[in-house]
């Protein structure tokens, strides 16, 4: 799975602190703290025609990230929900839109890993392009699970979403070598986490079942999902999930902004069931999902 260039791109407009400029005009400081350090934060964000999905959730989870990197003069997210509605305005951009959203530490004084550098606060970044679920949500994915541990408390908390992507990238690498679409990427334990860019959800015998949110993004598609399982009366569970208990279940499937629900077909060459219940399951809670999805979406 390699995504294509898409020709309604050729033209975007992209917001870079404070101006709408056009893409190849659009650039960073050589001196900001992402180039020197990946010292930035981010949210994937969708676009439907009912407005930004889980809005809310994006900017608590960028704002959480922020305050825990200790960023400084940290805009407010009226501020940000405002450059994004410019944003999709000056591209007449209504749905089928993806935004990858960068708030980084800042502009530094000089180059250098000390914070105190960036005195001039965040920098902030909204490229919105035109893109519809990414993967194949049909015939489902490949995965290959990498040697690259997904990182959790003990060295840098998955719980912040910073741009500090090499491990995901590295694994992302080996799954490509493999010829998979994914990387699935486990715990410093050697239970799975989470793909690369997406987290991971199983159903065996009636219960479905995803890992604790110790090594892995808390992704706010994943946390919708957890919630439609309650409403429809669906055990869901968070549990160590070892390797073995993903080769012999009777479905796994992946979630994220990017590509919504996608079913797992292949782990390390060995096939997933894709068993009939299981799908019937899957099927239910991926129709609550897009049944669900207008109510969670913010117009801005
Ligand atoms: N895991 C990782 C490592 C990610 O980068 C993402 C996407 N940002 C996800 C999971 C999915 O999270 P969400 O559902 O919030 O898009």
């Amino acid at each position: 799975m390699l995504q294509k260039f898409d020709s309604r791109n050729a033209n975007l407009l992209v917001y870079v602190n404070g101006a709408i400029l056009p893409r190849e005009e659009a650039r960073i400081s050589v001196l900001d703290s992402v180039v020197q350090g990946g010292d930035a934060v981010w949210e994937g964000l969708r676009l439907y025609k009912e407005g930004v999905y889980c809005l809310d959730r994006h900017m608590r989870r960028l704002m959480d990230s922020a305050h825990a990197l200790d960023f400084q003069q940290i805009p407010s997210v009226e501020s940000i929900v405002g450059a994004l509605g410019e944003t999709f305005r000056s591209n007449g951009m209504v749905s089928d839109v993806h935004v990858r959203l960068t708030l980084t530490r800042g502009e530094k004084l000089t180059s250098g890993m000390d914070p105190r550098l960036c005195d001039q606060g965040c920098g902030l970044i909204i490229l919105a392009e035109w893109k519809p679920p990414v993967y194949d949500n049909e015939s489902g994915i490949t995965v290959f699970t990498s040697s690259i541990r997904r990182n959790g408390p003990e060295y840098l908390d998955s719980k912040i979403h910073h741009n500090n992507l090499l491990n995901n990238i590295l694994a992302k690498t080996q799954a490509n070598y493999a010829g998979c679409d994914a990387a699935l990427m486990l715990d410093n334990r050697g239970f799975a986490s989470e793909l690369n860019g997406t987290n991971l959800f199983m159903i065996r015998d009636g219960i479905v079942y995803t890992p604790y949110a110790h090594h892995c993004l808390p992704g706010i598609t994943r946390g919708r999902v957890i919630e439609i399982c309650h409403k429809l009366g669906i055990p869901c569970q968070e549990k160590d999930i070892s390797l073995t208990e993903l080769y012999t279940a009777d479905l796994v499937w992946a979630t994220g902004t990017m590509g919504e629900l996608t079913p797992i077909r292949e782990i390390d060459g060995r096939k997933i069931a894709n068993q009939a219940v299981a799908r019937a399951m899957f099927d239910q809670i991926a129709s609550a999902f897009v049944d669900s999805r207008s109510a969670y979406c913010t117009a801005v």
